[in-house]
Formats: C-alpha cells, structure tokens, sequence
C-alpha cells in the first residue's frame, strides 16, 4: 500500500480514467516516445496510434519496449503492477533515481498524455523528471 511522499500530491483518480505511459507495443495503445542517443526518451508533440502492421515491424528489430515507449489505457486491479490504489512502477524509479542522485531537469518535458497520465496523477512533476529514463523493458525491474 503506497503512500504519497510528503509534498506529493496525492493521487487523484483510482479508477481506469488514466493513461499507462509505460505499456507494452500492442495495436491500440499510442507510441509516447522513442529513444534517444543519450538513452532517454524523447517523447513525441502528438500521441500516434498503433496498429497491428506497426507492431510487426517494429519487432522485427527486438522487442519495440527497448527502444519506445507506449501508452494505453491504465489497467488498474487489471494490471500486475497495481499496488491496490496506485501505480508501482514510477514508485520504484523514483526510488532508485533518488538513490543515485540524479540531477533535477528545469521545467518539465513536453508530453502529450500529461492530462491523464496516471504517473503524473500520482507523484506530479517528480515523475515527468524522472520519466525520460524509464524503459519500459527494464521499468519493473
Ligand atoms: S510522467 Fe510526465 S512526462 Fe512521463 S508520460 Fe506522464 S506526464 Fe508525460
């Protein structure tokens, strides 16, 4: 059961209003961002649908979540990541980012989904900070 840190604001919506920014390369979820150079990612001005011939191609290079992430509906109770009223994942990171000390970016990325999106929703800024190390691949581990 997690528990907003103190000057987190505290979550908002437990129900499945919220967008996963970290889901898996399935037709109907969105393409968020792709990966840059420096290993992080860039998201996208616009959220792009998928379909089925996009997630062929992409596989075609290894798995698409080590290179893009993708945004779908939050599956809440319907997803293993689900702690019981929030999000695991962007806890975890946060977590980890702070114990290596991760310097602060100014300002906040410009991200398409930020009005739903169920990190944002949960941690606010803290998570869009964090939110351009994430590969989704690696985000549960
Ligand atoms: S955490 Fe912030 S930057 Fe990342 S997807 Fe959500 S709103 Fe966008």
């Amino acid at each position: 059961m997690g528990c907003p840190e103190k000057g987190v604001p505290e979550l908002t919506s437990t129900g499945a209003d919220r967008t996963c920014p970290s889901a898996r390369c399935e037709p109907g979820a969105t393409l968020l961002g792709v990966k840059g150079e420096d290993g992080r990612i860039n998201h996208l001005r616009t959220a792009m649908p998928i379909d089925a011939h996009f997630v062929d191609t992409a596989r075609q290079a290894g798995p698409p979540e080590q290179r893009m992430r993708f945004a779908s509906g939050c599956a809440t109770t319907g997803c293993s990541q689900w702690t019981g009223n929030r999000c695991g994942v962007i806890d975890r990171v946060l977590t980890h980012l702070e114990s290596i000390d991760l310097p602060i970016q100014n300002g906040l990325p410009s991200c398409p989904i930020r009005a739903t999106c169920r990190w944002f929703d949960q941690t606010g800024a803290a998570a869009c900070h964090a939110c351009t190390y994430v590969t989704t691949d690696n985000a549960s581990a």
